[in-house]
């Protein structure tokens, strides 16, 4: 092994190639093959300026780690961002090896469709200021990529030497004076409009190799199909409509600018936006992907947004735990939260899970920073809760007091309080076992479908708990709150009936509204009394007419409707609404 040499610290931007190619100016070595060595203790490299390879024998001493160099020194990035994760990693992987021929069999196929350069690439006023910056110039990354014709920062066209010219095995670092070398524009004149769009391009692609956290463009696909949507290119039947999409595509760009590109999509089914927008494969260039998302958003940094909206609905983390009864009740300690998808309306569904044992779900996206503080339901209360209510309520506190310290109503004390917890739990093992031994039906040789019990549950509550409400408050006619009546209303009656063992959380919020008979009776004693409001004084025979109620009621009625009577008699007549608008 040779002595480790002095790599120079790379300026921002600057290739890894450039890198070495200063290295090699420096050291004064008369051929490439010796400062390769020096650099990676092989001459068998080939100096390539987009993905090198052999990153782990970099055989120099300086603060740079290896994924630095790839992350910010290479075209890492570009390819990378629409790869699948595992296919990046082993691209990652091949470049840090010594095996170059790996990366192009990799990536080749993708980056062959729009040609490489072959010639590096500069700006004159980033040469300018790099001289008076650094004291020297180099070349930058984003300057060589597919695509970039214009620099980002200044607009100029790109420039390529003439001479000397350079050596494609050799290390040709950027002339230190002006005068010591010619280039030329790489491009022609263009219209005003094609060099606007080569600017936006060449910015949205300087954004995303500077992006931190890439490959996450690869499951992108239900977000074009929105945006396509809502640009009325998508049919009924969910197919895409390829010619009216190619036709806006080439209008939006122009065909020249596009054929320059080598981007101009052929007339056919196999064109590469059909397969950009059929799935988001590995099999498309990331120049084209980028076109696309131009065309569909505007620029790349309002496909982030979009995206950053909806891959997460939630913000970002850590959440706050919204378990009233722990010491840690609204910090920020949830760092997970899972996302699932309502099946009825597509719309996100967070559940937050915390250490303590709590766990609360809701219906998103969050439209503000107070929305992260909103709980939605409670999907489990956790030991740190329980043991808490068992505190209050040794104490001696109320189930009203205790409900307001714990943060429920006081319908969950008293089931918690009755031992319903363990209960609960009980029957929550039970079916986990009996899901296990029980084999899926077959219907008819088809695939069983894998139902997701816990959010189908989660889906339920809510609708029978909106369901409840709307039984309650019904003012025209009282109607008992019964497993059949809800489940008849929301069309779900089977599931409610069969699986309750699998619907814990539907069924706990059930047994919050369900009434008894006398139950209900009382109900229907307090309406019949609102709706004879303007009466007085009011007759119990009336009341108990108007309330349906059979002989053989409860004495709980009986109170009740006692209650109602003794109420009326003490309210002055003058007061009930319709004498107070008779007197007027
Ligand atoms: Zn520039
Ligand atoms: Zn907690």
């Amino acid at each position: 092994m040779n002595e480790q040499c002095e790599l120079p610290l790379p300026y921002p931007d600057e290739l890894l190639y450039s890198v070495v190619a200063r290295y090699h100016l420096r050291a004064g070595n008369s051929s490439a093959k010796c400062t390769l060595r020096e650099v990676y203790g092989t001459e068998n490299v080939i100096p390539t300026t987009d993905l090198p390879s052999h990153l782990d024998s970099l055989n120099a001493i300086q603060p740079v780690s290896v994924d630095q160099w790839i992350d910010n020194h290479t075209f890492y990035p570009y390819y990378a961002s629409f790869m699948p994760r595992d296919r990046a990693l082993l691209l990652r992987q091949l470049m840090k090896g010594s095996d170059g021929s790996g990366i192009h069999a990799l990536v080749g196929i993708i980056a062959s469709t729009v040609a490489r350069n072959s010639d590096l690439h500069f700006c004159t006023a980033c040469y300018e200021e790099d001289v008076q910056r650094y004291g020297e110039p180099y070349w930058h990354r984003v300057h060589q990529l597919p695509g970039v014709k214009v620099c980002p920062t200044h607009g100029y066209p790109l420039q390529r030497l003439t001479s000397p010219l350079s050596d494609r095995h050799g290390l040709t670092a950027l002339p230190i004076s002006r005068d010591m070398f010619e280039s030329i524009p790489i491009i022609e004149e263009l219209n005003e409009r094609a060099e606007g769009q080569l600017l936006g391009i060449a910015s949205d692609i300087q954004i995303l190799i500077q992006m931190q956290d890439t490959q996450v463009f690869y499951n992108s696909r239900r977000l074009l199909m929105h945006r396509l949507s809502d640009m009325g290119l998508v049919t009924p039947g969910a197919r895409v409509r390829q010619r009216k999409l190619q036709e806006q595509f080439v209008t939006f760009y122009g065909r020249e600018l596009l054929n320059m590109l080598e981007c101009a999509p052929q007339q056919n089914d196999h064109s590469w936006l059909a397969s950009a927008t059929r799935s988001m494969r590995n099999v498309v260039h990331p120049l084209r992907l980028m076109l696309l998302l131009r065309y569909l958003y505007g620029s790349f940094s309002e496909f982030l947004k979009q995206s950053d909206q909806e891959l997460a609905p939630f913000g970002k983390g850590p959440w706050p735990c919204l378990n009233k009864a722990a010491d840690h009740y609204r910090e920020a300690i949830i760092k997970e939260c899972k996302v699932t998808r309502c099946s009825d309306t597509g719309q996100p569904v967070g559940t937050f899970h915390c250490a303590c044992g709590f766990s609360y779900s809701r219906r998103g996206p969050d439209q503000s920073e107070e929305d992260r503080f909103r709980r939605g339901r409670i999907k489990s209360f956790g030991s740190v809760w329980e043991s808490k209510l068992k505190e209050y309520l040794q104490a001696g506190l109320s189930y009203r007091s205790t409900a307001l310290n714990l943060g429920v109503d006081t319908n969950t004390v008293i089931k918690y309080a009755d031992g319903n917890t363990t209960r609960h739990t009980c029957s929550l093992k039970v079916t986990g076992k009996k899901n296990k031994v029980k084999k899926p039906s077959k219907l008819n040789g088809c695939k069983p479908v894998r139902v997701d019990w816990e959010l189908r549950d989660l889906e339920l509550s809510w609708q029978v708990e909106e369901t409840c409400k709307e039984l309650m408050n019904d003012q025209f006619r009282p109607v008992r709150v019964r497993v059949a009546t809800i489940g008849k209303r929301i069309g779900k009656l089977s599931i409610l009936e069969k699986h309750k063992d699998r619907l814990p959380i539907t069924m706990n919020i059930l047994s919050n509204y369900l009434e008894s008979v006398s139950q209900f009776q009382i109900r229907r004693v307090r309406w019949a009394a609102e709706q004879m409001n303007g009466e007085w004084p009011l007759k119990k025979w009336k009341l108990v007419k108007k309330a349906g109620l059979r002989p053989g009621y409860s004495p709980e009625v009986e109170d009740e409707i006692s209650r109602c009577i003794s109420y009326n008699t003490l309210i002055s007549p003058l007061t009930s609404t319709e004498v107070t608008q008779w007197l007027h």
